[in-house]
């Protein structure tokens, strides 16, 4: 089974800004409200939680009820200049995220009005867009959806015809052909945004090429109703799509090749969530290989496959050290990375903490589950460190209550920083190390050897790599982790910046490891381990949205780099 995913499906460069727009204002809106002139994008996931960052979609000046303590957004659509009178009239302060290719088709309305012409624009007339651009033809402007409205119009001397950025342009192509047949002299303005084109060029590609045709997006959002549209119209199976969950119980197995694609105000998650669903509606049991990645799916997804990576790291950190491999420090980090994992998910997800993530409707759906088998595998780490050692069992609950502390609220709402995990670039940096200590540390302890050059060395390369792939996690998160008001790296800094710095953690720790034995601090081993991130360095380019898959098999594809810390050891203790 192929699935392909439409390079132009998500966010256009107008609702990125609008929303930006908006969650910029959020962060120093000062105890002022922040509205949006209607919704900002057509999704009721990304309105509520818009909601939960206190910002409310108003449909008229009049429902503020204290305007000069608020921000009023207008969206990337635009609006009419009489609204942006009354609403500058009511003493509301105005933020404009109109899209500056609306911006484009209004001005050249307001000058061609103002030239005595007759405007019309192509478009829907129930269409927010429309509308604000109506607003600029002084009352003199007419609007036509259809070929057969632009026949009955009469002959016009002055003439100027416009589109809605977001109409079809073969469609558009023939409006204008009409009205050129009684109207020649008209001036025409080809203001379909190249988004949107690139958007229908692509569709129909695709539909050519593939089964079947998914297309996420509101089904009140025209662009996305044009795209299932022109889908359907190249005979393919089209299923437009609100959510993941319309898929459910679907037959897709017909179909050896799904094409996506999605509107310009569907998120990024949603797309995710879409992805991951389709693959696996499309695995078929019966057959070995389908059965083995679903498996490996699941074992993602319930965070079995990461508690696997703490044993093989700690195989790893035990042999760089040249302690004797022990079952049960093994067993400990296996039983604690799991147990600190879910504990921590299970603690956001009261918060829409999960949202966007694959993991969401499993842990909602068996909470109660996960929580037991989580608070089981502590208690299994507490009860195998205080058969190694006393000091090994304190240093455990020590920090077993750090990494539940670590996302409690300690501080109450009102607070910017109401947690530890509230502090930017704190989850990567903790995550890290408390695997670190948990592979590299923790089994030294038990050991009863002492601390050495060679323990940095493991630690190093435990941190580096569980960094690594926990900043990467956050790159494909940053869509929502923007709208939920995380402070991750990639949301402070930019994707660009956090991948130069995964570059540079990744050549660090191959020198590290390069350097090691020659210096005396490890075994030959750490020669071998630099398959760990030149791996990585591999999957920083297939970790982006645009490669189609899902956020379950890159985070497996990510957390297989413990997998082969851990069978490196086992080849090396085989070949020497
Ligand atoms: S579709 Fe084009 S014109 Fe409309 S908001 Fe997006 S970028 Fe702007």
């Amino acid at each position: 089974m192929e699935i392909k995913l439409a390079e132009t499906a998500g966010f256009c460069m107008g609702v990125r800004r609008a929303v930006d727009t908006v969650l910029d204002i959020a962060q120093r809106a000062k105890g002022r409200r922040i509205y949006t002139y209607g919704p900002l994008i057509h999704n009721p996931q990304t309105i509520d939680l818009l909601k939960s960052r206190g910002i409310t979609a108003v449909e008229s000046v009049d429902e503020i009820t204290d305007p000069k303590n608020a921000f009023l957004v207008v969206r990337a659509h635009g609006i009419a200049p009489d609204e942006r009178k009354k609403i500058r009239e009511s003493g509301v302060k105005i933020i404009d995220a109109t899209c500056p290719k609306v911006g484009y088709v209004q001005a050249i309305i307001k000058k061609h009005t103002a030239l005595n012409y007759t405007v019309i624009i192509a478009g829907d007339r129930r269409h927010p867009e429309v509308d604000g651009l109506w607003g600029y033809t002084n009352g003199r402007g007419i609007i036509i959806a259809t070929v057969e409205d632009a026949e009955k119009l009469p002959p016009m001397e002055r003439v100027c015809i416009v589109a809605q950025t977001t109409q079809n342009t073969k469609y558009y192509d023939r409006i204008v052909k009409k009205i050129q047949e009684k109207s020649p002299q008209a001036v025409v303005f080809h203001t379909i945004c190249s988004s949107t084109q690139r958007r229908q060029e692509e569709i129909i590609r695709l539909a050519r090429e593939m089964d079947a045709i998914f297309v996420v997006g509101g089904r009140n959002s025209a662009n996305t109703c044009r795209l299932a549209d022109l889908a359907q119209k190249e005979n393919k199976p089209t299923f437009h799509i609100e959510t993941a969950r319309e898929i459910k119980n679907r037959d897709l197995t017909p179909y050896a090749k799904i094409g996506i694609s999605a509107g310009a105000s569907t998120p990024n998650w949603i797309i995710g969530q879409v992805i991951d669903t389709i693959e696996e509606a499309c695995m078929v049991p019966r057959k070995k290989a389908g059965l083995l990645l679903k498996l490996w799916l699941w074992s993602v997804r319930v965070d079995l496959y990461p508690a696997l990576g703490a044993a093989c790291l700690t195989i790893a950190s035990m042999a760089l050290q040249k302690i004797p491999l022990s079952t049960s420090s093994i067993a400990i980090a296996s039983f604690f990375i799991y147990a600190m994992h879910v504990l921590n998910r299970l603690n956001r997800s009261g918060e829409s903490g999960l949202i966007g993530s694959f993991r969401e409707v499993s842990y909602r759906k068996y909470a109660r589950c996960y929580f037991a088998t989580a608070v089981g595998s502590l208690a299994a780490a507490l009860a195998l460190s205080l058969i190694n050692g006393l000091f090994s069992f304190v240093f455990l609950s020590f920090l077993a209550a750090a990494g539940v502390l670590y996302n409690m609220k300690i501080l109450p709402d009102r607070y910017r920083f109401r947690r530890l995990s509230d502090l930017p670039g704190s989850k990567n940096i903790s995550t890290a190390a408390a695997w670190g200590i948990a592979a590299a540390v923790l089994p030294l302890l038990h050991s009863q050897t002492a601390a050495g050059a060679s323990t940095a060395v493991a630690f190093a390369f435990t941190f580096g790599l569980v960094f690594i792939r926990s900043a990467m996690s956050d790159i494909m998160d940053m869509q929502s982790d923007k709208l939920l008001g995380r402070e991750t790296i990639p949301v402070i800094i930019g994707k660009e910046k956090t991948q130069i710095i995964l570059r540079v953690i990744i050549v660090i720790l191959l020198i590290v490891l390069l350097i090691s034995h020659p210096a005396g601090w490890t075994p030959a081993l750490s020669y071998f381990l630099v398959f760990c991130p030149l791996y990585i360095w591999i999957c920083l380019r297939l970790c982006d949205r645009r490669a189609g898959f899902s956020g379950a098999f890159l985070e497996g594809i990510l957390e297989t780099s413990y997998i082969i810390a851990g069978l490196v050891v086992f080849c090396w203790y085989f070949l020497i």
